[in-house]
């Protein structure tokens, strides 16, 4: 059975840690270097319902996609809800680690989970980074949907093949423009509509779009929207990512047992459609 530094060692390899934009927190939260892993599991958001089912599974290390903290703290107190987290991780022997931007960036990175589980051809990023001369890392991916399909339809694919949430997918634009060339991005996109203008695509799959760049991006030029709940979004990485460690654990021996939380922890729990239809005028 490998120890956590090995295994921490492995999946910086496969998302250095220096490649992480200045402001993010990655890395191993809590853990002992030494102790033996035998049991992992993924998840978005080291949220305490997700802490439980690390516990109640017997796992020894949580990867996650999003930091508990993204800034210094001066406490861990059981009485606030991330210092609950850390005991309750500690308590049970149970490692924290983050891969965040580190990760968006990769090859294959979330973007590419994300393009994979919308039966996507990915070919190439959005924002390329330019350290990489091969040109495949970076944020973002820029797709090809073949064959091609109307915007309505690649909607329901979407709302299909990501994991449902109560947002379920938002879209902007004609249901029956045809979609041949797509822009996708994992979390929070709406940052990147520059590039994706530059692009020419027919249509943007992230998640966080607000309503003064969408608005804004629609008066620009036709391109679709297609917006999903942000957890949903990042949620297709961990299977990537589970694949990843699997398959290093194999070429070790380690006979690690990964796991992929299925716990939905985007914030938002309902939806409540408008009584009113909009969309059959
Ligand atoms: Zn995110």
């Amino acid at each position: 059975m490998p120890v956590l530094s090995e295994v921490i060692a492995a999946l910086d390899a496969l998302w250095p840690p220096e490649r992480a934009e200045q402001w993010d927190a990655v890395g191993t939260v809590c853990g002992d270097p030494d102790a033996p892993v035998g049991r992992v599991l993924f998840a978005v958001d080291p949220v305490q319902e997700v802490v439980d089912e690390a516990v109640e599974l017997g796992a020894d290390l949580l990867v996650t996609h999003h930091p508990l903290y993204l800034r210094g703290t001066t406490t861990v107190a059981a009485s606030t809800f991330k210092g609950r987290v850390v005991h309750t991780l500690i308590k049970n022997d149970i490692a924290l680690h983050v891969a965040h931007t580190n990760a968006d960036r990769a090859d294959p990175g979330v973007s590419d989970a994300l393009a994979g589980a919308l039966d996507l051809r990915v070919t190439g990023p959005l924002v390329p980074d330019p350290s990489d001369s091969a040109g495949r890392r970076g944020l973002g991916r820029i797709c090809e949907v073949e064959p091609p399909l109307t915007l309505a339809e690649f909607a329901a694919r979407a709302a299909e093949r990501l994991p449902a949430t109560a947002q379920g997918i938002r879209v902007a634009g004609d249901p029956e423009r045809i979609i041949r060339t797509v822009a996708v991005c994992g979390g929070s996109g709406d940052s990147l509509f520059d590039e994706v203008r530059a692009a020419g695509v027919d249509a943007y799959v992230t998640a966080d779009l607000r309503h003064h760049p969408a608005s804004e991006a629609q008066h620009h030029s036709p391109l679709a929207l297609v917006d999903a709940a942000h957890w949903a979004t990042e949620w297709p990485w961990i299977e990537q990512a589970a694949a990843q460690l699997d398959e290093i654990s194999d070429r070790h021996g380690w006979g690690l047992r990964t796991h992929i939380s299925r716990t939905v922890t985007d914030p938002w729990t309902a939806h409540a459609a408008s009584s009113a239809s909009s969309s059959h005028h």
